[in-house]
């Protein structure tokens, strides 16, 4: 698990257990899930339609074997029954948003009775944007739930009659991989109930999600060209964990994101110009577009200079061995911010 937020769980189930810092550990509570939420809008905002309804590891044991968008549903299907039908015995969201027209859902269920290919059927005929809304609208009303509760409250129970309104609701499948949740929630206190779908369940589904977007990425990687047109290694970049690279759908470098259609000035100005990168340009030494307009990092610019004269082959030998050689994330951290030195760093390194 994540190591800060299952330290922060841990942290939040220590406060909340006590009267005097429950309202403290509400609050981390909502801290946390909007660091996961945001994990969440990271994924729908820079990760291709196709993503979401992809299985990269089908058939494994585990939360990673179904889709981005499954899990967003199954998230927020799990958090709103609990919180309105079984807790406030109220309208959930899905139904007074309208939410299951709009984002294109054909069950109202946890999504728990599907299996394999039925999982990524019906992700895929799901809305991915307006399905992030949804999770958004949960997330706000179970906080103002949260931000409500007493502590005296944290040992309320359940009884047969809630347990027949979450029944009657039709929102848990009878199929005996899903109808078992009934009774699990039923058990618990609601404390307990702030401690799995409200918090652990959230960690659980969105570190498979990470693991998921993670391997497409990979595998987007995979025969792709590693060198990015303004000249970075895309091999050698600090986010190639979470990045398909530049040239692929699945590119979320933070410049392009700031862009629509997620095209970078230089990558635009290089399909204008009609060539394959930045290394080929006349104007490269002065141009001050896109990843160079910042005088600080010239370590891009300075990779782009090499490939101009050695080519990218050369360039990849360099960064491997630069990287043998010293432990850094981000190119800069080892060639500087001046653009001669760092071009100087890469040719000393070629000829070692
Ligand atoms: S700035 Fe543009 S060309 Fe460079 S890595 Fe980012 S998306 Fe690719
Ligand atoms: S003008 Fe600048 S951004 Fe455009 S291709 Fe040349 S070096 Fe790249």
């Amino acid at each position: 698990m994540n190591k800060d937020w299952s330290e922060k769980n841990k942290k939040i189930q220590m406060l909340i257990g006590r009267e005097t810092t429950f309202a403290e550990g509400i609050d981390v509570l909502i801290d946390l899930r909007n660091d996961l939420f945001s994990q969440i809008s990271y994924i729908v905002n820079t990760y291709p339609p196709e993503a979401f309804y992809q299985m990269p590891f089908a058939g494994a044991e585990g939360y990673h074997s179904k889709t981005l968008a499954y899990s967003m549903w199954h998230i927020f299907r799990i958090e709103d029954i609990v919180a309105h039908t079984l807790i406030n015995a109220d309208e959930q969201v899905l139904f007074r948003g309208g939410w299951q027209k709009k984002t294109g859902s054909p069950i109202i269920t946890t999504g728990n009775e599907l299996m394999g290919e039925e999982i990524a059927a019906f992700s895929r005929k799901l809305d991915v944007k307006a399905l992030v809304e949804y999770c958004k609208a949960v997330m706000d009303s179970t906080n103002d739930l949260l931000r409500s509760l007493e502590y005296k409250e944290l040992k309320r129970r359940f009884c047969e009659e809630d347990r027949n309104r979450v029944r009657e609701s039709q929102c848990v499948s009878t199929d005996s991989n899903a109808i078992w949740l009934i009774g699990y929630w039923c058990e618990k206190d609601i404390r307990g109930l702030v401690k799995m779908p409200f918090s652990r369940h959230w960690i659980m589904h969105i570190e498979a999600m990470c693991r998921i977007g993670n391997k497409l990425c990979k595998n987007a990687r995979k025969g792709s060209d590693p060198i990015a047109r303004c000249g970075l290694s895309c091999n050698h970049c600090f986010l190639k964990d979470w990045c398909g690279g530049c040239r692929t759908a699945y590119n979320t470098c933070s410049d392009a994101c700031r862009y629509p259609g997620k095209i970078c000035p230089n990558t635009s100005c290089c399909m204008e110009k009609g060539i394959d990168g930045c290394y080929d340009c006349d104007e490269l030494k002065d141009c001050k577009k896109g990843f160079y307009e910042y005088d600080d990092v010239n370590a891009v610019k300075a990779m782009a200079l090499f490939i101009h004269k050695y080519g990218k082959k050369e360039l990849l030998k360099s960064m491997n061995r630069l990287h043998k050689e010293h432990d850094f994330e981000k190119v800069q951290e080892v060639l500087g911010n001046d653009l001669e030195e760092g071009f100087r760093i890469l040719e000393n390194t070629r000829e070692r």
